[in-house]
């Protein structure tokens, strides 16, 4: 199938799996709705709509698991009092509009979709147990690829980088299919360069449940117009492209290539064209924390089109190992500034959403760890996450469940556990 074609099929079956609506989650569109463009911002009195929108859904969504009107709303309560607690008095002021679904994070599958409903049961069900089956992970993220193009300045798999490949298709899809028994709302597949496995790729999202949603976590190397197209037509949700600089050549010297930035627009540009969520993410490093550069990253993201900026702390792991790289509390405030102001302030209102996970892990506690995310490296092993290595099992060979247990007791190295 060439390009347009496959790109017409995409948007094809978009509207088709609006308008057929498969079960009772899904809403007839609005017309609202289907006069926006395929990717955008939306805030004000549109925010305040779609939240009591999505509110309402989340008290029927509770209501129908439990049975109990006034319980349905004492649950809503706890679950808006955490969120809470995680950003603060900091409400979400914006929500990314894409492919008919409303985003407010990268970690929480799109409104509506049956993977919210799952989610939202699943954080019910950590604070109510119901002794009902419910989503056991938010979020897996699995390695399946060591090999990559690139000699990035922090890559946390520098061990291991364009070694012997471990797991073969089988091994993948296996893995995928243990979580999802578990219940899981998202997969986000890394690598390496996931890409450069791109067939084996769309055969492990053909053979996803439509109750996950599905992420690539790229350098934007191999993100083709026609691989974005094949991506989204096999289900894919949206990618996260690797972009550590507004400055072209400071982003190649990170990413130890001259075509590193070259690739990763023309990854962010081909992802928007077929309707992908798309995040660019960015290695905060000492030199480069400032309110002056961050605010000029912002306005790269906002110029590509993008929806969210995901914002990492660099930590002394892999290629990093043995440097002196943590930030500084200065550098944290830095950050923590920028992170509210960007999804806060009126005059930002039609940038794309930040996230910054050290904010609600230095105030909450760390959601990785087995809590509610884990990470599957290129060997199958499973692990806190790509920064934290305690290696705890193999997650072909053993029992998933009893691993994630075992990390969850031990907690995460660098911050407190989650209570829930
Ligand atoms: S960080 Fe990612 S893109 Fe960079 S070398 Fe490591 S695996 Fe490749």
């Amino acid at each position: 199938m060439g390009n347009t074609t496959l790109l017409k099929a995409v948007r094809a079956n978009q509207i088709k799996d609006k308008l057929i609506i498969p079960d009772a989650e899904q809403p007839v569109i609005s017309l609202l709705e289907r006069t926006m463009p395929a990717q955008k911002i939306i805030s004000g009195k549109q925010v305040v709509f779609i939240r009591f929108r999505m509110l309402l859904r989340i008290v029927r969504i509770i209501f129908r698991h439990y049975r109990n009107i006034s319980e349905s709303i004492r649950m809503l309560r706890h679950l808006v009092g955490f969120r809470r607690k995680a950003l603060g008095e900091n409400r979400v002021k914006k929500y990314a509009y894409v492919g008919g679904k409303y985003y407010f994070g990268l970690y929480t599958p799109g409104f509506y979709s049956a993977a919210f409903t799952n989610f939202i049961l699943g954080e019910v069900n950590r604070m109510f147990p119901s002794g009902k089956t419910a989503n056991r992970y938010t979020n897996v993220l699995i390695s399946i690829t060591k090999k990559c193009a690139l000699r990035c300045e922090h890559c946390s798999e520098w061990e291991t980088l364009n070694g012997e490949e471990k797991l073969s298709l089988n091994d993948i899809k296996s893995i995928v299919s243990r979580f999802q028994e578990l219940g899981t709302a998202q997969f986000h597949f890394s690598g390496g360069e996931p890409l450069l496995r791109i067939n084996d790729l769309l055969e492990v999202l053909a053979s996803v449940n439509k109750t996950t949603e599905c992420w690539v976590l790229t350098s934007g190397h191999n993100l083709t117009r026609q691989n974005a197209a094949r991506l989204k037509f096999a289900g894919l949700t949206g990618v996260v492209v690797s972009i550590d600089h507004f400055d072209a050549d400071h982003h190649n010297r990170f990413r130890g290539s001259p075509e590193s930035f070259k690739w990763a627009q023309k990854a962010v540009r081909n992802a928007i064209e077929a309707d992908l969520v798309v995040a660019i993410s960015i290695c905060v490093t000492k030199s480069f924390v400032s309110t002056a550069n961050l605010f000029s990253y912002a306005e790269m993201a906002k110029q590509m089109g993008v929806s969210f900026i995901q914002i990492f702390e660099p930590k002394a792991v892999g290629h990093y190992l043995g440097k002196d790289v943590e930030l500084t509390s200065e550098h944290y405030q830095i950050l923590e500034d920028f992170f509210v102001t960007m999804n806060q302030a009126k005059a930002y209102r039609e940038y794309p959403l930040v996230l910054y996970h050290g904010y609600y892990q230095r105030r909450i506690g760390c959601f990785s760890s087995g809590n509610r995310h884990v990470y599957v490296d290129s060997d199958g092993n499973i692990l806190n996450c790509p920064f934290c290595r305690k290696k705890a099992g193999n997650a072909i060979t053993g029992n998933i469940e009893l691993i994630s247990e075992q990390l969850k007791s031990a907690g995460c190295s660098i911050f407190k556990p989650l209570r829930f």
